[in-house]
Parts: structure tokens; C-alpha cells; sequence
């Protein structure tokens, strides 16, 4: 049986939060959400202390009313009142905010009492793109996805490959000021950078964008879509109802009632699985292991499809030990049809002075992941190796999808199915497959 994780020593309970609980239980709360306050107390008590935040980093009243004014504030959802102070329950960061702080992921502020979110309607960057960029092999192959994000992210990864926006606040990548330039159809034939910066896409603007520009999905991506929960939430609401897919490209550290709400209008995750050691998570990641498995397991369960990312960083995650045993859970947990993308690093943000992957480590890994028994093994970023892209039938073993680099070249399936010898093949391959 493969091992699991390796497993962690008991959690103390810090003295913020003995005082949190306390709060919590006396002063009367106000939950944003679901669940009782004792169910929501005892989840504090075993819970980890909760992430850094920005002392009285807020935006000032000036400030404050020019975002306002423009829709880019929303009060947050799945969030305690506890008194004055107020914590967030999104992610397993727990955020605890006094009046004028900032979250850890730079979007949310607690001002008077409640919790805002900043990055509402105003992504700061979008784009088309091909859905297997995500990377998704299994979803749709061939099509276009409407892709944006705004700023912010729950984790602090050293390689970070989006650090200018996901390490930036709203007003680091937004202008408020000036007149409001909100995008919706027909689309203009270019923006200016002007434009750009002070850009409006409410959810409503987003699902009409994206039909405009022919694309089946839109994909919630580049930063991290945990970050900016309620816009993500709100958009993916309505493109289920006016027929769009959604995909969510996320780091997978969310607590478990936002993230149930939001997979029911959830078509297709993209989950990145750092590594497969709670050690090396922390320093790497600045976040957990555990969390990440129980997204996995959630997903699973909610029938929500979903591939699985693994950066194969130099001196981190690269050890073949560590990534037989991430395999071997992968495998019993999540079944052996589970596409699983091993990732080339390249140098950047703190780890620039760490070579590229060897190529000969991410084609090992890609046997190791074979053995244990994975049917969809791939190979990202990287030129080097002919088949790394290829999704080989697990029947007749012939080559049934073939990609160069983002675009699909060869596609052998009818209705889901190996064209050579009718094995099904896992994945959402709706509308129907093109002709090869
Ligand atoms: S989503 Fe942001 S504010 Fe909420 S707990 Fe996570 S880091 Fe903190």
C-alpha cells in the first residue's frame, strides 16, 4: 500500500488563538456562511494560528470611495464577526483582521466591522487562451478559454512564475481614478493602456465577453481564483446558467464549505500538487499539504473533473521517493485515470538562481508515475521529449491525442472513445470530437 504523507505532529493552540476562540464563543458571532458557531469554534480550536496580515494596511476613506464607487467592493462571504474584528474563512490562512487591516492575500479588508473583498469586477489582466494552457488534456481539447484573474494570492511560493500580480494588492494593478471604462459587447478592436488600467468586468460583462469572443469556458487562473472567491464565484454562477463552462486553476487551498459552494458551478479544475511533503510546503509554498489532498478528494467526490499539476522544482520537489509516494496516493485515492502533468521549472522570482529541471528528472518521474499505475502521464515545458504531450490509449497503446505544445494536432476519439479499439477514454470530450 503506498504510504501517505508524512504525518505531522500534534497542532498547539497559540495564545491569539485561545483569545480567538474565546471571542468567538462569548462575544456573540456573526458567521457569513453555513455551520453553527460552536461547529465554526470547534473548527477554530483545531485549527493552525492564522496567517500574517497587513497591520492597518487598508485603504484610506479617500481611497476607499473612489473603489466603491466604481463596484470593485463587495462585502466578503464564509466570514466570522467576532466583535469588531472579523475572520475570514475562505482558505485555511483563517485570516484574522482588526478594523484597517489587510489579509494575507492582499484583497480583504476589514473595515468597521466587516469584510470586504477589493478584487470585484476588476481583473487585471485576461486573455484567450487554449484550454490545454491551463494545463486541462482532458477537457474540451482544442478550444478556447476566456482567461483572467485579478490580483492576490493566498500562498507565497518562491517560484512563483505570476508574482507581479499575484504578490500585488487591487491598487497595485487598478486605477480607480478617472472616467469608469467598463468592457462589454461589441468589443472594442483595442484597448488602450488607459483603458486597461481603470477596466470594469463585472460578472455580467465577463459571461458576455467570453460569449462574444466564441469561447465554450472561462477560466479563473494566473493568480489564484481562492483570492478573489466572491467575483470567481459570482461569474461562474452565471455562465452556468447562460450555458458557459467554468474552469478553476487554483493552488487547492480553500476550506471545505467554499469550496463545495463554489464546485457546483465548477466544470473543470486544473490543481496544483507542489509536492507531496508538508515540510517542503511550508517553505516553498508558505501553505499546507493536507489541505491540498482534501480539495482533491472533494473534487473527486462531486464528480467535478480534474487534472493534477506537479512543479518538479531543483533541490525541492524533485526527489523520485517523494514523487513514487505522491503517486501511489494519487493512484488509490483518485483512480488511475487521474491525467497527472509533471511541470518543468524555469528559473524566477526568489529561486532565479536554480538551474531548469533536468529533462532526465521529469522523464523519470514520468515512469515513476507510470509504474505506479497512472494512465495519462505528461510532460510540460518541455520541447525536448517527442511524446510529451501525447495521451497514448491505455488499450491498444496507440497514440490517440497529439499536441505541439498547446494546440491540439491529432485527435483519434469518437464520442469519448479510443478510435481504434473503443476504449473509453476519461476526460469531458463534449462538444464532439474533430476529425483527425
Ligand atoms: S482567502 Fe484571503 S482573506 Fe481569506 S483566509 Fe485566505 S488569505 Fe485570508
Amino acid at each position: 500500500m503506498p504510504a501517505g504523507p508524512a504525518p505531522t505532529g500534534p497542532q498547539s493552540i497559540t495564545r491569539r488563538r485561545a483569545l480567538a476562540c474565546g471571542a468567538a464563543a462569548f462575544a456573540g458571532l456573526g458567521l457569513r456562511g453555513s455551520g453553527s458557531w460552536l461547529d465554526n469554534l470547534l473548527r477554530l480550536g483545531g485549527a493552525e494560528a492564522p496567517a500574517d496580515v497587513f497591520k492597518g494596511d487598508a485603504p484610506d476613506d479617500a481611497l476607499w470611495e473612489l473603489w466603491r464607487r466604481r463596484g470593485w467592493v463587495k462585502e466578503a462571504s464564509h466570514y466570522l464577526k467576532l466583535d469588531r474584528n472579523v475572520q475570514c474563512k475562505v482558505c485555511p490562512n483563517n485570516c484574522l483582521l482588526a478594523p484597517g487591516d489587510r489579509s494575507h492575500c492582499r484583497n480583504k479588508v476589514n473595515r468597521d466591522g466587516m469584510l470586504y473583498t477589493m478584487a470585484y469586477g476588476n481583473p487585471c489582466t485576461f486573455h484567450i487562451d487554449p484550454v490545454e494552457k491551463k494545463p486541462l488534456y482532458h477537457f474540451l481539447p482544442g478550444t478556447p478559454t476566456f482567461s483572467l484573474a485579478t490580483s492576490g494570492c493566498v500562498f507565497r511560493c518562491l517560484n512563483c512564475q505570476n508574482w507581479e500580480i499575484s504578490q500585488k494588492k487591487p491598487e497595485e494593478t487598478k486605477d480607480p481614478r478617472g472616467p469608469e471604462f467598463r468592457l462589454r459587447p461589441p468589443l472594442p478592436p483595442s484597448l488602450s493602456y488607459d483603458e486597461l488600467a481603470r477596466l470594469s468586468l463585472f460578472p455580467d460583462d465577463v459571461v458576455a465577453v467570453a460569449g462574444a469572443l466564441r469561447c465554450p469556458s472561462i477560466s479563473y487562473t494566473y493568480s489564484e481564483p481562492t483570492a478573489y472567491y466572491e467575483y470567481a464565484s459570482d461569474t461562474c454562477r452565471l455562465a452556468r446558467e447562460r450555458g458557459l463552462k467554468n474552469i478553476i486553476v487554483t493552488c487547492g487551498s480553500i476550506e471545505d464549505r467554499p469550496l463545495r459552494d463554489l464546485a457546483r458551478f465548477v466544470d473543470a479544475a486544473h490543481v496544483d500538487l507542489k509536492g507531496f511533503d508538508d515540510a517542503t510546503y511550508r517553505r516553498l509554498n508558505s501553505g499546507r499539504l493536507q489541505p491540498i489532498l482534501d480539495t482533491l478528494k472533494t473534487y473527486r467526490d462531486l464528480g467535478v473533473w480534474f487534472e493534477v499539476i506537479n512543479l518538479v522544482v531543483p533541490t525541492y520537489t524533485d526527489d523520485l521517493d517523494m514523487i513514487r509516494r505522491m503517486c501511489g496516493w494519487l493512484v488509490e485515492n483518485l483512480g488511475p485515470d487521474r491525467p497527472l502533468h509533471f511541470s518543468r521549472f524555469n528559473p524566477q522570482h526568489k529561486l532565479d538562481h536554480l538551474p531548469p529541471t533536468p529533462v532526465d528528472i521529469l522523464v523519470r518521474a514520468r515512469a515513476v508515475a507510470r509504474a505506479a499505475g497512472l494512465r495519462y502521464v505528461y510532460l510540460g515545458n518541455v520541447r525536448e521529449v517527442p511524446d510529451a504531450a501525447t495521451t497514448w490509449c491505455p488499450g491498444c497503446k496507440r497514440a490517440i491525442i497529439e499536441r505541439d505544445i498547446f494546440a491540439v494536432t491529432r485527435l483519434a476519439l469518437d464520442a469519448g472513445k479510443c478510435r481504434y479499439c473503443g476504449t473509453p477514454i476519461a476526460g469531458v470530450w463534449n462538444p464532439p470530437s474533430r476529425a483527425s
